[in-house]
Formats: structure tokens, C-alpha cells, sequence
């Protein structure tokens, strides 16, 4: 007798879905891991024993389902928001979940949806398509200038072409570590203000995943909260807070638009080890963050290397970067440019623009590595 399990059946893919892969960047075991934009710094000992204390209290717990409006931890967010861009948020303006992803991918069940766009500037996040796809919105990618900066005429003219009803603002952005100025966000909420999507406007989603690291005088997002009840601004304990490991991401917009986010998460989606893991970090913000000055700096020197660099006669390119990264070039073959480095023991991200290559910022080991490993790939 032959079992089920041997006849070859198709399974009832959606069609929109054949023929996509699982996105994610490789993880390779190498000592330099310049490719996902993590913290190089692992938390302390201090940070792990507080981190240990509070897992163990939820653990004695775990017989009963986690707190669905984690009040405690929002309290926590809006704490640590106030402190870090002088804004101050009520926790019931705070949402949080399994990562930024989550996060946005709970503001494209609310607000996107068949019939519906999805808007943002290439190049940006490679993400952003998949949560449209997988929310059944419609993407469509307008478009950045040379410099990867977004020209404020462009993005409102785009915004009325389209009519979406939810905008997404990276900034700094991810590939390109581009800061966006306070002038072209507000133009952007003012232009969504003005659409009409059955009856409301457009939300505004401003992800600044990699805010901390931004440079002095750029303003945060957070500052138009009160302006625009449409705007939500996310943010990740993944890159500054050195928390990738946790999944803990999150936003603060009206207390309308986390209502509407409300009903679009699954009961319970916030473990009670994840609630804790995040209250303990957030009770050593300073600590954790501690080495984002540093990684700053490094980033700075490294933009600074990259262009002093010549490459068949003409300099390297860097970008202008806000973030915990660099992308730069261009490369003929920045592939093998990538392979090679992957060969020396430095695995970086193969993103952007044709030509373009990504590198986070690690420690200063990490960058001497890659410095070194560059020089000899791509031969400078
Ligand atoms: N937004 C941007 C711009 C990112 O680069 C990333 C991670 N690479 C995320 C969101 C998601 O981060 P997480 O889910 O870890 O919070």
C-alpha cells in the first residue's frame, strides 16, 4: 500500500505567492557580521543579570496568557521616548509587537487592503513590498533622487497620482542612510491630509528604525505627533538598543490609529518573556545604548575612508548616512566585490542600487577588517 505521503499533490499556494521566496539576508557563521545592521555590542553583564531577574519573574507565570495591552511596558516606551527626542507621548499612544516588522505589517492590515495603495520611495526597505503583498495592497515604489534624497515637489505630486492610503517615510533610510528634513515630512502629512480615501485621509508612517543613530540637529518625527493624528512614527529596539535578538519593535501615533491597530493583532502576540526582556532593557537604556556615540563615529571615519578611496581613476562613493551603516560604490561586479569579502571573513549585504554594496557598522576591529579586505578585493 502506497501512503499519502508519497503522492506528489500541489498544495493551494496563493497565486500571488508562486514562485516567492522567504526573504532574509544569508546568515553565514563568519567573525565579521557587517550585513543585517545589528549592534556589534552584545548587552553586559549588568544588562543579562536584570534581563535573567525579570525572564524568571514572568516564568513563574507562564501558566496564564501575557497581558494583551502590555500598559506597563507602553509606559516604559513613552519614558524612554520622552527622554530620547523631548517628546512626550501617553502610553496609550504606543503600540508595540514582534519587531518593527510586525509593527508595520499590523499598520498594512489596518489600513491597507484590496482596493487599496501602499506608497514609499525607492530605493528603501525591501520589506515594505512584502507586507503590501501579503496584506493584499497594492505597492507602488515612487522615486528618490540621485542622492537618495526625496525631493518634497516629487513625493506630493506622487502622493496625488496615487491616492494610497498609507505612506511610508524612512528616515534615516534603509539601504541608503539618508535623513529626511522635517520640511518634507510635514509636506507629506499635509498632502495626506488632502486625500481622500473613503472619506479619510492617508496615514503617514515615518519608520525610523535608526533614529538614535541619527546626527545632532535632525529632528525626529515624533515632533509632528501632535500636528497630525494621521502620522505614526515606528521605531525598533533592534539597531541602537542592541536588541535585534528580542523582537521588540514599536510606534507611537494617536490613540485613534493604535485603536485601529488593535483589532488587527492576534490576542496575545506580546509573549510575557518578550514584555519582560523589553521592561529589563529599557530599565538599562543607558547602558545599552552606550556605544552609539561610538558607532557614530566609526560610521563618520568610515564614510570619510570610503571616499578618500580610488577606484580605476575615479573616487569611491559614499553615501550621507544618519544610520548604523554605509552604503557605497559603484562596483561593475559587486557581486564578486561582496563574494571576495565573504572569502576574508567579512560578510556584508549586497543591496541598493546596481553597483552599490551596504556595510554596517561593527566594531572597530570589524572595520579594519573590512577596510582591509576591500582594499584587497576590489583592489584600491
Ligand atoms: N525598518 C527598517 C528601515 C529596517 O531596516 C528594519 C530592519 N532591517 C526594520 C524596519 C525591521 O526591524 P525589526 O523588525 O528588527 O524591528
Amino acid at each position: 500500500m502506497t501512503s499519502r505521503a508519497d503522492t506528489p499533490i500541489t498544495l493551494p499556494l496563493r497565486r500571488d505567492l508562486a514562485g516567492e521566496v522567504p526573504y532574509g539576508a544569508p546568515q553565514i557563521d563568519v567573525p565579521h557580521l557587517l550585513n543585517v545592521n545589528e549592534n556589534p555590542y552584545p548587552p553586559g553583564p549588568e544588562v543579562v543579570a536584570t534581563l535573567a531577574a525579570y525572564v524568571s519573574a514572568a516564568a513563574g507565570t507562564l501558566n496564564r496568557y501575557p497581558d494583551r495591552d502590555f500598559p506597563a511596558l507602553r509606559a516604559d516606551l513613552a519614558d524612554y521616548l520622552a527622554g530620547e527626542s523631548g517628546v512626550r507621548v501617553d502610553p496609550a499612544q504606543v503600540w508595540a509587537a514582534n519587531g518593527s516588522n510586525e509593527v508595520m505589517l499590523h499598520l498594512m492590515q489596518a489600513f491597507g487592503g484590496p482596493g487599496r495603495t501602499a506608497l514609499s520611495f525607492a530605493p528603501t526597505y525591501s520589506m515594505y513590498p512584502e507586507y503590501a503583498r501579503d496584506t493584499h495592497t497594492r505597492w507602488v515604489a515612487g522615486r528618490r533622487e540621485e542622492d537618495f534624497t526625496l525631493d518634497p515637489d516629487v513625493a506630493v505630486a506622487t502622493i496625488r497620482e496615487h491616492t494610497p492610503s498609507v505612506i511610508i517615510l524612512t528616515s534615516p533610510n534603509n539601504p541608503t542612510g539618508t535623513a529626511m528634513p522635517f520640511s518634507t515630512v510635514e509636506a507629506v502629512c499635509e498632502a495626506a491630509l488632502e486625500l481622500d480615501v473613503d472619506g479619510s485621509p492617508a496615514v503617514v508612517v515615518v519608520d525610523e528604525a535608526y533614529a538614535e543613530f541619527r546626527r545632532a540637529g535632525v529632528p525626529s518625527a515624533l515632533e509632528l505627533l501632535e500636528r497630525y493624528p494621521n502620522l505614526a512614527v515606528s521605531r525598533t529596539m533592534s539597531k541602537a538598543f542592541a536588541l535585534a535578538g528580542a523582537r521588540v519593535g514599536y510606534l507611537a501615533g494617536s490613540t485613534d490609529l493604535v485603536d485601529a491597530l488593535r483589532i488587527v493583532r492576534l490576542p496575545y502576540h506580546l509573549s510575557a518573556v518578550t514584555q519582560a526582556t523589553a521592561r529589563a532593557a529599557l530599565a538599562h537604556a543607558p547602558a545599552l545604548l552606550a556605544q552609539v556615540d561610538s558607532l557614530r563615529t566609526e560610521r563618520d571615519a568610515t564614510v570619510a575612508w570610503l571616499r578618500s578611496q580610488t577606484l580605476d581613476g575615479r573616487p569611491l562613493q559614499a553615501a550621507e548616512s544618519d544610520s548604523n551603516f554605509v552604503l557605497f560604490g559603484t562596483f561593475d561586479d559587486r557581486h564578486a566585490v561582496w563574494q571576495g569579502l565573504l572569502d576574508r571573513g567579512v560578510l556584508i549585504r549586497e543591496t541598493g542600487p546596481e553597483g552599490w554594496l551596504r556595510v554596517s557598522i561593527g566594531t572597530p576591529q570589524d572595520m579594519i577588517a573590512f577596510k582591509d579586505a576591500l582594499v584587497e578585493v576590489a583592489g584600491l
